[in-house]
């Protein structure tokens, strides 16, 4: 009776959060969190292409406008971009004021998207954060079933976790990146890219779609999707650019190694 009045005053607000669409046609919605990479994202760009497939990227925007010719190729290629955040905090551990400048920065970057979608990083959520993202205008995209990608998992045991999960209107998540880790061997996406390859030839009776294409094709369904991360889990958590250097300024570098 609670999660029921629950689930009645969510969709009374528009707060709701799209997990999936009911269809019967064989369709679902692949989306890749976390990028651009520029060690993997062409690869996935290609492997998606050589079977037909599109997809959609929640992608942070720090990177993108460090690589915004992979957002160039994303576009020109069909797939839909999404709004993931400037740099990947847990919305409920900061102020409305930041996350709306989190969002609104991101956008900034990202070309133009009809409709404007969001998801929020870690999937951690709460009441004031979706009232946010309603009050710039987003679509929250969650997922119906993840591959568990952000751990060093084969691509074996990737595809085991979404064998069921591949069924007609479902959103899968996986990522072309980690923007942020425990462990730096997790950031290698060998096994991902090697997963989504094998899963486009094993469901070849399937249409892989973007999120706004997968909207038009049923049922949206959207639920009440509220959680928040644990504190000393996401302070457990380095940065991409921590683990690799990679984000160390150029002329910086370049000035070490003179020195040397
Ligand atoms: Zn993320």
């Amino acid at each position: 009776m609670y999660l029921k009045l629950k689930k009645c005053v969510n969709e009374f607000l528009g707060l709701g959060t799209l997990v999936r669409v009911v269809t019967d046609k064989p369709v679902v919605a692949l989306t890749f969190d976390d990028g651009p990479s520029p060690d993997y994202t062409p690869t996935l760009l290609r492997i998606l292409e050589e079977h037909g497939a599109l997809a959609t990227f929640f992608v942070v925007g720090e990177k993108a406008a460090r690589y915004p010719q992979l957002i160039q190729e994303m576009v020109s290629r069909g797939h839909c971009v999404g709004n993931h955040s400037w740099d990947h905090p847990s919305f409920p551990t900061l102020s409305g004021l930041e996350r709306r400048r989190q969002m609104k920065q991101c956008a900034e970057i990202l070309p133009r998207q009809d409709p404007l979608l969001f998801r929020p990083p870690f999937g951690h959520q709460t009441v004031m954060s979706r009232l946010d993202a309603r009050r710039m205008g987003y679509e929250v995209v969650t997922w119906t079933a993840m591959a568990g990608d952000w751990q060093d998992h084969s691509a074996a045991r990737l595809l085991r976790n979404l064998e069921e999960k591949i069924r007609p209107g479902n959103i899968i998540l996986l990522h072309d990146a980690l923007f942020s880790t425990q462990n730096s061997a997790f950031l290698d996406r060998t096994a991902t890219l090697q997963a989504v390859q094998e899963l486009l030839e094993t469901y070849s009776d399937y249409e892989f779609v973007t999120v706004p294409r997968l909207l038009r094709m049923g049922r949206p369904v959207r639920v009440p999707w509220y959680r928040q991360g644990d504190r000393a889990w996401l302070d457990s958590l380095k940065t991409e650019d921590a683990l690799t250097g990679s984000g160390s300024d150029p002329a910086a570098t370049a000035a070490e190694n003179l020195a040397d």
